[in-house]
């Protein structure tokens, strides 16, 4: 297969929807940005890279830091952690508090926002906020193979203005002592986390070893188990997009998490890993043009986890 005209042919597929969809606009950050551009790049196993598009651009990866967090304590001390989060989908849009309540605290899932700034806290342990973010901030850059990989400060600064729902979901986290560092603690690192900024290029590099059983091909470290690494995919699919999780595992049919600043993150077990970027949303907080570029993609491929 001739990934350059896979990817050409894809953003050809797709053109016509770029004008769909609404862009972020919780923070000014993300409200400004040209909502009409779109990228696209895979890293394949076997070595093979292609990209399309506004793919060297870097942008906001916002909720898809998730993964990369939820990758770091699962390789550290990780199996205690789900004992603080669940593993099951939400059904309820992102930043949803109501069924904290009725489960004492504990977020339903990792890659929604209660269960990312648990296992933010769980990553921070028993060091500081700055330390977490170094340690984070240095495995994207390992992961992606790319040293200008940072936090963009004026996003993280507009996400801690800004963040009333995620300090309510925290407070209320805490008041059932399912976070062990200060609120404002943890919530420091969360919002760098979220404005991690990263090109589609970086970021399907980044994600090659969720593609590979957990070992990263460039430099050949384990970075998780391979049953962790399954967990991670499981999750992926089944959390990874909120309440339009099973829309997108309908359509795509490959493990995928979402951020809203349009990027996607979409995995292929075993064969490929695939970011895509385009800012306007559709009402789950998925790029409208990412998550088709991404059903496209598996069209053309027969792609598929279900066979
Ligand atoms: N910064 C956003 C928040 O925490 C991330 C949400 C997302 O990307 O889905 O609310």
């Amino acid at each position: 297969m001739d990934m350059e005209r896979l990817l050409q042919d894809v953003a050809d597929d797709v053109r016509q929807s770029l004008g769909t969809g609404k862009v972020a606009d919780y923070i000014p950050a993300l409200a400004q940005v040209p909502p009409n551009q779109f990228g696209l790049a895979i890293a394949c196993l076997d070595g093979r890279h292609a990209s399309v598009g506004d793919a060297d651009q870097p942008f906001s990866i916002q909720s898809i830091s998730k993964v990369f967090t939820l990758a770091m304590v699962l390789s550290g001390r990780g199996p205690l952690v789900w004992d603080r989060v669940g593993r099951e989908p939400s059904g309820t849009p992102f930043n949803s508090i109501v069924q904290l309540e009725h489960e004492s605290g504990v977020p339903r899932n990792p890659l929604i926002n209660a269960g990312a700034i648990v296992v933010t806290d769980h990553l921070i342990g028993g060091s500081s906020a700055d330390d977490a973010v170094d340690r984070l901030v240095a495995f994207m850059r390992a992961r992606s193979g790319s040293n200008s990989i940072g936090v963009d400060q004026q996003v993280a600064r507009s996400e801690s203005e800004t963040g009333s729902r995620n300090r309510s979901l925290a407070h209320f986290m805490a008041s059932f002592s399912n976070l062990r560092n200060p609120v404002e603690t943890v919530l420091s690192a969360y919002f760098r986390q979220c404005a991690l900024a990263l090109s589609c290029r970086q970021l399907a590099q980044a994600g090659l070893f969720l593609a590979n059983k957990g070992r990263d091909p460039q430099t050949d470290e384990m970075v998780v188990a391979p049953d962790q690494c399954r967990r991670i995919n499981a999750v992926m699919m089944t959390c990874g997009h909120y309440d339009g999780s099973g829309d997108f595992a309908f359509r795509v049919g490959f493990p995928g998490k979402s951020g809203v600043g349009g990027g996607i993150l979409a995995i292929v077990p075993g064969e490929a890993s695939i970011a895509v970027w385009s800012p306007r949303l559709n009402r789950s907080g998925t790029s409208w043009t990412g998550s088709q570029a991404l059903e496209r993609l598996a069209a053309r491929t027969g792609w598929s986890v279900f066979g």
